[in-house]
C-alpha cells in the first residue's frame, strides 16, 4: 500500500508564503531586486517570475553567497536574467533607475552553516529600505523576511516594522504575518505595497 505524500507545512513558512504572495504580483519582462542572495534560492524564484526578458539585481555582501548563488542561477539556466553585486543592498539605489523596480525581497538574518556575524544589521537595512523606496514602481511590493529568536534579529525587527508602520501614514498597504504562541520569538513575514 502506498503511503500518504507529506501534506504541505502548515501554516506555510513565511519564506513560502512570500513566494505565494510575490508569484501574484510580479510579471514577465519585470525589473526585480533580491536584496540578500544568500544560496539563492529566492534569486531562482525570481528569476523564473520574471522569465527571459526580464532582470533580477542580486545583493549580498559575502562572495561565498555569491558564489552559491549564482551557482544555483546557473543551474537553472537563467544567469542571463540575473546581475550580481558583492556589496551591501544599501547601495542598491547606484544600479536601477527610481520607480523602475516591481519587487524587492529582503531575507534578512545570516546565512545557515555560514558565519553568523555576518549577518543583515538594523542600520544598513534601513538604509536599503529607504532606497528601496525611491526604487520601487507604484503599486511594487516589498517582502521582508525577520528572524527575531536572536538578539540583533530581534533589534532588526522591530526596527523594519517601525519603518513599515509609519508608512502606513503615506498610504502604504502593510500586512505582517506571524505565528502565535511559539516558545521562542518565530520568523515572521511583512508585506508592503507601496500605493
Ligand atoms: N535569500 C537567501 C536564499 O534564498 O538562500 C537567504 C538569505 S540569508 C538568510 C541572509 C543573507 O544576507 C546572507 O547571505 C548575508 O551574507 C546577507 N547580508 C548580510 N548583510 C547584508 C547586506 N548589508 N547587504 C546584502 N546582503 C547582506
Amino acid at each position: 500500500m502506498s503511503s500518504a505524500p507529506n501534506p504541505p507545512q502548515f501554516p506555510p513558512r513565511p519564506t513560502s508564503l512570500a513566494w505565494s504572495l510575490l508569484r501574484e504580483v510580479i510579471r514577465k519582462g519585470d525589473t526585480v531586486i533580491d536584496a540578500t542572495a544568500g544560496n539563492g534560492h529566492d534569486t531562482v524564484f525570481l528569476a523564473e517570475c520574471v522569465g527571459p526578458s526580464g532582470k533580477v539585481l542580486a545583493f549580498d555582501v559575502q562572495a561565498a553567497a555569491i558564489l552559491a548563488s549564482s551557482k544555483r542561477v546557473a543551474e537553472q539556466g537563467h544567469e542571463k536574467v540575473v546581475h550580481f553585486h558583492l556589496c551591501s543592498h544599501d547601495r542598491m539605489g547606484e544600479f536601477a533607475a527610481p520607480s523602475s523596480i516591481s519587487a524587492i525581497m529582503f531575507n534578512l538574518g545570516y546565512l545557515p552553516g555560514e558565519d553568523h556575524q555576518i549577518t543583515t544589521r538594523t542600520s544598513e537595512t534601513l538604509k536599503a529600505l529607504e532606497a528601496a523606496e525611491f526604487l520601487l514602481t507604484k503599486g511594487g511590493c516589498l517582502s521582508i523576511v525577520c528572524y527575531p529568536g536572536h538578539e540583533a534579529g530581534a533589534e532588526e525587527a522591530q526596527g523594519v516594522g517601525h519603518w513599515l508602520s509609519n508608512k502606513t501614514n503615506n498610504g502604504w498597504r502593510v500586512a505582517n504575518y506571524s505565528m502565535l504562541g511559539t516558545l521562542r520569538p518565530a520568523p515572521f513575514l511583512l508585506m508592503a505595497r507601496k500605493e
